[in-house]
């Protein structure tokens, strides 16, 4: 089973107008997704043919019809209940442009979060791979994700736990998740450096002189169209794909997750691992809803993933 966590999950609401007519009436059809990262991972890894089960914390009149949406899409949920109301945003697609309002989401007291911990040991110690990742609500503090980490790490029974996450205070901390993907923007915010993605040689120096890196197997630098750069215990790679029309690329690092929890859980070589992982970020990428891959043409984009060994 691969379990995915989404700590501050929202109910998305899109609307799509020809034409955003500001300080007037705009009439709209909405369509609701559940949303959060961990959520779009979920999706994904349904479509891959994974057994999956999504964990996190749901509030309200909100939460209870976020379960709602998670059951029609499939996704086996089993959330921790928290007194706040789970969030709504609104994502306005209009003129070519998308504008977005992100609610906070509520805040989560150290009760709630204490039931959350207990949860996740508990379905952690069942899980084959375990993916974190999204921003933490409020009232939680920016290391917990390094927790989550070591008490993955605790509860592995056999196989290791593999986890997919970027978070900057989980890097800090001595806990190693097996994986870590940030993007480029993210990366050079982390190291302070402005990287394009042809300095694969000089990020690969940068990355291994920092020590937050150090321990982890496998970080991968995902650059959007241009593919990603991976590195495994000393193997350096570039995945390259042809360019596309991207139709839909939000949910892309998220499809790219659920690639690297669903080739690493079922013990890919590394170069399988990279394929399947940039297959999905594309085809996400060109299916218009957010978390869902076009899959019925998984065979001919896996087979356009270019990877070499540098
Ligand atoms: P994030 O959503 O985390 O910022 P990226 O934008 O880097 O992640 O996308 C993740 C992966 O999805 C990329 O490594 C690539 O394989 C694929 N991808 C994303 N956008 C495109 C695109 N426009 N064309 C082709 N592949 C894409």
């Amino acid at each position: 089973m691969i379990l995915t966590v989404t700590m501050n999950p929202s109910i998305d609401t899109r609307y799509q107008l020809d034409k955003l007519i500001i300080d007037d009436v705009n009439r709209v059809t909405p369509e609701k997704t559940a949303g959060g990262k961990g959520l779009n991972v979920s999706r994904v890894l349904l479509q891959l043919g994974d057994d999956v089960l999504a964990t996190g914390l749901l509030g309200g009149h909100m939460g209870a019809y976020m379960a709602e949406l998670m059951d029609a899409d499939g996704v086996k949920n089993d959330f921790v209940p928290i007194a706040g109301e789970t969030r709504i945003c609104l994502n306005i697609l209009h003129e070519g442009n998308q504008t977005e309002l992100l609610e906070s989401g509520p805040q989560i007291a150290p009760a709630e979060l204490e039931a959350f911990t207990a949860k996740f040991a508990e379905l952690a110690a069942k899980a084959d791979v375990v993916t974190l990742s999204g921003s933490l609500p409020r009232g939680v503090d920016a290391g917990y994700y390094a927790e989550l980490v070591k008490i993955a790490e605790l509860r592995a029974q056999g196989a290791a736990r593999h986890l997919g996450c970027i978070a900057g205070a989980a890097l800090e901390s001595n806990a190693k998740p097996e994986l870590v993907k940030p993007n480029l923007t993210e990366i050079n915010g982390l190291l302070g450096t402005s990287f394009t993605t042809d300095d694969v040689d000089a990020l690969r120096e940068a990355l291994a002189a920092d020590g937050r890196f150090a321990g982890i197997p496998w970080v991968v630098v995902s650059m959007g169209a241009a593919g990603s750069v991976g590195f495994h215990e000393g193997r350096a790679f570039r995945a390259k794909t042809p360019a596309i029309a991207a139709v839909n690329a939000t949910g892309s690092g998220d499809s790219t997750i659920a690639g690297f929890a669903h080739a690493i859980a079922a013990g890919a070589d590394d170069v399988t691992v990279l394929k399947t992982a940039n297959t999905c970020g594309k085809l996400n990428a060109m299916d218009p809803k957010t978390g869902h891959l076009v899959m019925d043409r998984w065979d001919e984009i896996y087979n356009s993933v270019e990877v070499v060994e540098l």
